[in-house]
């Protein structure tokens, strides 16, 4: 199997097996985003747990990079701490900004190395970010991340 096949089963798995998806008990704050030009969708809620680690719920809807991107996120960042979880959350970033040469670090980015080629398309680009740049999004309004930290 080649490698871009693999990412590929990996973005479907996560599609239809989504990890984490539901929404928080007592989120800190949510963000909604919608990505008009493919009609995806994503509520990400963000609290913090009693060691201090990263909680995160989510829902949305949409087409299978969104909502992959969504589950791998969710089970990428669960319990990390802030600091790490903004090292992977650039990361990603980086990695979606790279048009396709990026090498992803598999220590840093577990899943989501599998939207290295997807950063080759741009229109799809922002469905793999969507679930990402809610995430910024309910950080700052829940004071987790300063607006100065933002990228
Ligand atoms: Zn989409």
């Amino acid at each position: 199997m080649n490698l871009e096949a693999l990412y590929q089963d990996i973005i479907l798995d996560h599609y239809k097996n989504p990890r984490g998806k539901g929404l928080l008990e007592h989120p800190l704050a949510s963000a909604f985003h919608v990505n008009p030009t493919c009609g995806d969708e994503i509520t990400v809620e963000v609290g913090v747990d009693e060691s201090g680690g990263l909680r995160i719920g989510y829902e949305g809807q949409g087409c299978s990079i969104s909502q992959a991107s969504a589950s791998v996120l969710v089970e990428l960042l669960q319990g990390k701490s802030m600091v790490e979880s903004e090292q992977a959350r650039l990361a990603f970033i980086d990695l979606m900004h790279s048009k396709g040469v990026g090498e992803p670090d598999e220590d840093v980015l577990g899943d989501a190395v599998a939207f290295a080629g997807v950063a080759k398309f741009p229109a799809r680009v922002k469905c793999a970010l969507l679930a990402w740049m809610a995430l910024q999004d309910a950080e700052i309004q829940a004071g987790l991340l300063t607006t100065g930290e933002q990228t």
